[in-house]
Parts: structure tokens; sequence; C-alpha cells
């Protein structure tokens, strides 16, 4: 059988086995496809399933998180883990808090995470988790006893050779503390790499809560040194105001970009004197409120209902990191009239498969999540290594390593992609030199 042939077949056998799982079909559609020169010069991955195996999880592991509410009410939420592959080192990969949580959400996103942490380098495998879980609105004795249930059952998946979780959407230092302590009374014991993400006090590394939006800048800027350009002077524009948007803004602006607008799930703000990053993070990280607050900072700005418009206002730099599927068609298109010239991924799948097809066309510069925001991974796995050494790094240090991680990825995923003749696009890059690394650690290990 020839590898297209062998590719559909192996998608529509995960289409069936998983169905009503959007999200899941369409990462691994992307992924699949984009494997198919590395299948038709290595046979030996077909003869020896690799595929097969590596789209079914090693384990999911699903379950019940009641809690009370502050006004006795008993809560109950569903719980998630899927440990996905476990072929280069153990399982790693963020805990999401949403109530859009549900088994598509997480196996896209464990799936996505096997190739991503492959691609930075370090031995980590590939998981993710969450709950259906909404944090807004919740006061902090809430989320204590959320997250306190919540690891009472996970604690037994998880550990420092087993099963990493750490932070991503809902899920920052605060959620990690509690998780943290919880599973630390629990076991009686101080296992700091059981988590990534903690506080600097007990085993946190510096430069982790900056990891993903700064190395998604590190990416960006190689990127477009790479055509004799670079963000100095450069119009962005960027969607959320979380953890990974926030420190893509401060990493930019650093680089002499101006941002004009970010965004959060009611709506955008648009500030033509450029983003005040200290107001963004006031409103954020300190009040936790609405970005809609940032006009009464800011009088000039202006904030619009709504956060699809965002993409409408014209950059020449694009990053979307709030969350998937949130460049489709349609915002693709005007990116494009507008003339964007590099359109990054901060958040997981935030642009639709036809927005990349768009993107990829019409000659973007396109950097892919998988390689673009592995920042955050690489620096959970220095975490783990400072709390194996019982050392702590300088921030200089963290973030040295950290860009040239980055840098390394860029290189090997353009490399793949020129090596299989796809020149320049690096969603076939990413997927491709992601993939091997991962397939052949499962060609020497056996039919496990
Ligand atoms: P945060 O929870 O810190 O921030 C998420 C931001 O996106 C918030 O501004 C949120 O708005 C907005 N948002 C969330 N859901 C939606 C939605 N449905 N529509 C519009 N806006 C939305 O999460 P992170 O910054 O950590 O994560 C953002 C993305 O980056 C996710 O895709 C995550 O998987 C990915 N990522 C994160 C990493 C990390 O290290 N944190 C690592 C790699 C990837 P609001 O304030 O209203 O909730």
């Amino acid at each position: 059988m020839n590898a297209e042939e062998y590719v559909k077949q192996v998608f529509e056998q995960v289409v069936k086995r998983n169905p009503n799982e959007p999200e899941f079909h369409q990462a691994v559609e992307e992924v699949l496809e984009s494997l198919i020169p590395v299948l038709d010069r290595h046979n030996e991955y077909i003869k020896e399933g690799i595929i097969e195996r590596l789209v079914e999880p090693e384990r999911i592991i699903m379950f019940r998180v009641p809690w009370l509410d502050d006004n006795g009410n008993i809560r109950v939420n569903r719980g998630f883990r899927v440990e996905f592959n476990s072929a280069i080192g153990p399982y790693k990969g963020g805990l999401r808090f949403h109530p859009t949580v549900n088994s598509s959400i997480v196996k896209f996103l464990g799936f996505e995470q096997i190739f991503k942490n492959s691609l930075t380098g370090l031995p980590i495998g590939g998981g993710k988790g969450g709950s259906d879980f909404d944090p807004k609105g919740k006061s902090d004795k809430e989320i204590m006893k959320f997250c306190q249930s919540f690891m009472t059952e996970l604690y037994r998946h998880v550990g420092q050779f087993t099963d990493v979780p750490a932070g991503d959407i809902g899920v920052s230092g605060r959620e990690i503390g509690y998780l943290f302590g919880q599973y630390k009374r629990i076991k009686n014991e101080f296992a700091a790499a059981v988590l990534t993400g903690k506080g600097l006090a007990y085993g946190g590394s510096l430069v982790r809560k900056e990891a993903t939006g700064f190395g998604l800048v590190y990416f960006v800027e190689r990127m477009l040194e790479d055509k004799n350009m670079s963000l100095k002077g450069k119009t962005v524009v960027v969607s959320g105001s979380g953890n990974v948007a926030i420190y893509a803004m401060e990493k930019a602006k650093e680089l002499g970009a101006k941002i004009v607008a970010c965004s959060d799930s009611n709506g955008y703000i648009y500030d033509s004197e450029g983003i005040d990053l200290k107001v963004v993070k006031q409103i954020k990280e300190v009040e936790r409120k609405r970005i809609s607050e940032y006009v009464k900072y800011r009088s000039w700005a202006k904030y619009y209902e709504g956060c699809k418009g965002i993409w409408t206002n014209k950059c020449d730099v694009a990053l979307p990191c709030a969350t998937q599927n949130e460049i489709d068609e349609e915002a693709a298109k005007i990116l494009v009239e507008n003339e964007v010239i590099l359109v990054g991924e901060g958040a997981n799948m935030p642009c639709s498969s036809k927005a990349v097809e768009i993107f990829i066309d019409n000659n973007i510069l396109f950097a892919p999540a998988k390689a673009a925001n592995a920042g955050g991974v690489a620096t959970s796995a220095l975490e783990m290594a400072q709390n194996s050494m019982r050392l702590s790094w300088s921030f200089e240090e963290v973030d040295r390593r950290l860009k040239e991680i980055m840098i390394n990825i860029y290189e090997n995923a353009s490399e793949a992609a020129k090596k299989y003749d796809c020149e320049d696009n690096l969603v076939v890059g990413a997927n491709i030199a992601g993939f091997i690394k991962v397939a052949n650690a499962m060609m020497e290990q056996g039919v496990v």
C-alpha cells in the first residue's frame, strides 16, 4: 500500500474510533498528511505500525471532581488526563480549566504535545489534561477547593518519572500552587519535579512564566531574520491577554515592535499609541478583570465587543495567543488582504486548517504552534532539570537556553521541510522533525 492510501486508512479509523471529536480529528489529519513524504521514503514506519500506535493514546484517565462552593452547594466537574506517548520521556503537558474542555480538546492537545515536546530536543513525552471547571467568577477559596479535589484523584497517576503536568488556559501560578500543596500533603514528600510552573519559593524556574511568549517572539524574529527583516518598527496584533499573550507582547515590544491590539474572551482593545503593558498586567494578572477596563486608563483607546474583529486591524505580524480555531477562513483572508507578513501561533491550533492553507498559498510566513510555542514546555523541562539537581539557574541562564532551543527548533523544522521538498513550509517541517525522533524511539522499544 502506498503512503497516501495508508494515511487515509489510518485517519478513517481515527474518525470511526473517536466519534464527535472534531478538534482531535483536525490535529491528526494535519500531522498525518504532512508525514506522507516521510512514509514514502521510509516504509519501515508503516511496517512497524508506528502511525496506528501514535494516534492511540497510551492511557486516558477520566474522573469525577466533586467540590463545595462558597454557599455550601455540591458541584461536580469532570477531570481528564490523557497520557499520549512516553517513547522519549515521561508524559508532559499542561492542565486546562475551561468550560469547553472535553475529550476531543484534551486529545488534540495531547497529540500535538508529542511532536512539540520532541522538537524541543529534551526528553519529554506527550500528555495533556484539565477539567470543564470554569475558574471565572470563582473565589480564591473555591479555586483552592477545586484544585485539591482534582489532585486527590490525579496524584496516583503523576510523578517525576511518569507524568508531569503544568499550566494552560485557566491554570497559572495560583492553581499550580494549590495542586502542588495537595500532592505534597497526600504523598508526604516534596517531589518538586511532579509539576512545573511552580512558584519560585518552592522549585519554580525563572523565565517559566515568560517562556511561551518570549519563545514565540524569539522564533518569529529568527524567521524574519532569514528574510532580512526584523520586528523593529513592525505593527503587531496579539489575541488574548493571558500568560502567552502578555509575554509575547513584552518581548515583541522590547525588540522594537508596536503592539496595537489585544483581547480577552469578551472583546478586544485597540490602542493607536501602542498597548501599555503595565495596564494590561494590572487588569489581567492582579485584578483578574475584563480587558474592557483598559479604556479607563487610556482614554483614546477603543474597546470592541466580540473577539473575532481583532483580525480586521491592519498589522505586519499577527500573533494569535488565545485559543484554538480563533482565526478562521474569513479572518485569514482579511489578514492577507491587509498584507500581513507573518502569522505566528502562540496558542495551540489557533488557525483553522483552511486558514493555514490560505497563509501558505499566499506565501505568508507561517510559524506553527508546535514549533513556535514550544518555549513553555521547554522551560518546564529546564525546571525539571533544576529540580533534579536541586539548583536554580539565573534568569539570564534560563533565557539563554530558551533562546537557543527556539532557534534550534526553527533550524530543525526548516531543514526537515527542505529535505522533504517542502521549502519554507514549517507546518510540514515541524511535524516531520518532531515525528522522526519519536518514531525511531518507538521502533527501538518494540511493540509496546
Ligand atoms: P490564559 O488562561 O493565561 O489566557 C488565555 C487568554 O485567551 C485569555 O485572555 C482568555 O480570555 C482568552 N481566551 C480563552 N478562551 C477564549 C475563547 N474561547 N475565545 C477568545 N479568547 C479566549 O492561557 P494561556 O495564555 O496559558 O494559553 C493561551 C493559549 O496558549 C492556549 O491555546 C494554550 O494551550 C497555549 N499554550 C500555553 C502555554 C503556556 O505555557 N501557558 C504553552 C503552550 C501553549 P479571558 O481572560 O476572558 O478568559
